[in-house]
């Protein structure tokens, strides 16, 4: 992408609206208000806006209870027996996987740790986890925690790939290199997609095959990757990845998780793993005490637990309309204009300011390294920054000690949100 194309005034983001195909999209969703108008809500990395026909879906499972009561679960709209599996066409294709090896259930740390039964097996001599950096706090616990379990030591067991001194991000060639490094003590690579703090998206193809090279296990946390950036997680032949849903994917706080697990383990019965009656064959699965052995039914649905919690998963029929409805492609593309606009107008701030550092943008520049995020980096009182934005009528989030967040989202969020954010930015 060619930063020249861009232009600075307000005519031009608001021309660009009109000629964006995907702009109808907005009027779909809930944005919160800010006096007379809509807040500026490039919050959707932490917890995506409301889709409007969210309501109307609850409600129905609402009226099925109160109309049918235990005969929803086969003869409600959405029979409850079989709710989950209507989710598995649409999150096939956001992650690029087959139908059979996607799942939603739990919450993503759970499902974290549900892989982990299966694919972290350690032995003496391959034991090691290898994780990168930055690393959100939910995972570090994870990973140290299973490792201690196995009874190994999380001080010498855990590698975590850190950006380089001075530098913001982890280098693509210092991650693949530690794995063939360590390779042969590592049991589990578990990356980010995309990272948290940095917006970094990582190489996964090319970490996925150094992985495999060395006979390591490969997972996934896709928490800002699913809904974000195109992924093909069949055909880099990861072993697993999770997400959660409230980010990207707009499932409401707290939303039931999606989970993946390659096609080459789903027949494998051998596999240790939790079970539970959800992830037995359903045909079986009601004569209860009469077949007490579990019998996993095939692909990822075969590592459910438990019946799923059906307003937890209400939501995401309204938001995977709309996914299914733009499709991953359309979104990437508006994505990568959306953000390379927001780039342009910042760096025009920073050299009218004549200070090329005074909001630092550590994510990386290029598109293909990122996805809708980017952090910037703020030296002169951030905190105060984030909060005379917030007092301006622009949603975005704080890391301390200071790091800005700030994720214009191509579902709703439109070239003249990026046109002002700019404008507050500069007037503060
Ligand atoms: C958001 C996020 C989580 C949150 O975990 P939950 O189990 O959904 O609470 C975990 N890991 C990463 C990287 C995240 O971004």
């Amino acid at each position: 992408m060619d930063p020249r194309e861009f232009r600075g005034g307000e005519d031009y983001a608001r021309a660009r609206d009109e000629r964006d195909p995907l702009a109808a999209l907005r009027d779909r969703f809930l944005v919160p208000r800010h006096g007379d108008g809509e807040r500026v809500y490039f919050c959707g990395n932490s917890l995506g806006l409301q889709p409007r026909r969210v309501r109307d879906v609850i409600d129905e499972e609402l009226e099925d209870w109160a109309k049918l009561a235990v005969d929803a679960h086969f003869d409600g709209r959405r029979p409850w027996y079989s709710y989950h599996e209507q989710f598995a066409p649409s999150a096939a294709r956001l992650v690029g996987a087959r139908p059979s090896e996607v799942v939603l259930m739990n919450s993503l740390t759970v499902n974290l740790h549900l892989m982990m039964v299966s694919f972290y097996r350690p032995t003496a001599k391959r034991r090691k986890i290898l994780i990168d950096g930055p690393t959100f706090p939910s995972d570090i616990y994870a990973v140290k925690s299973q490792i201690a379990m196995h009874g190994y030591d999380p001080g010498e067991d855990l590698i975590i790939v850190q950006p380089r001194d001075g530098e913001h991000t982890v280098r693509d060639g210092d991650l693949l290199g530690a794995i063939a490094e360590h390779g042969e003590h590592i049991e589990l690579v578990l990356l980010s997609g995309v990272n948290f703090f940095t917006g970094q998206l990582l190489n996964i193809e090319g970490a996925a095959r150094v992985a495999r090279d060395h006979g390591c296990a490969m997972g996934l946390d896709l928490a800002h990757a699913a809904g974000n950036v195109p992924l093909q997680l069949h055909d880099w032949g990861v072993d697993f990845a999770a997400w959660c849903s409230y980010k990207y994917l707009n499932g409401g706080p707290g939303a039931v998780a999606g989970c993946f697990v390659h096609e080459r383990h789903g027949r494998a019965h051998d596999l240790p793993r939790c079970a539970g009656w959800w992830g037995n064959d359903p045909d079986t699965r009601f004569e209860m005490h009469l077949r007490p052995d579990f019998v996993p039914q095939l692909g990822a649905a075969g590592w459910q637990l438990s019946n799923p919690p059906i307003f937890g998963l209400a939501p995401l029929v309204a938001s995977f309309e709309l996914f299914d409805e733009a499709g991953m492609r359309a979104l990437r593309k508006k994505s990568e204009q959306l953000t390379g606009y927001l780039l342009f107008l910042l760096d025009e701030i920073n050299s009218e300011a004549g200070d090329a550092s005074r909001v630092e943008v550590i994510t990386p520049r290029e598109s293909a390294r990122r996805g809708c995020q980017l952090s910037l980096l703020v030296h002169d009182r951030p905190s105060e920054l984030h909060a005379a934005l917030d007092g301006a009528g622009v949603t975005c989030d704080f890391r301390p000690p200071n790091v800005i967040r700030v994720a214009p989202v191509p579902l709703y969020n439109r070239f003249h949100d990026v046109w002002r954010f700019a404008q507050v930015l500069r007037e503060l």
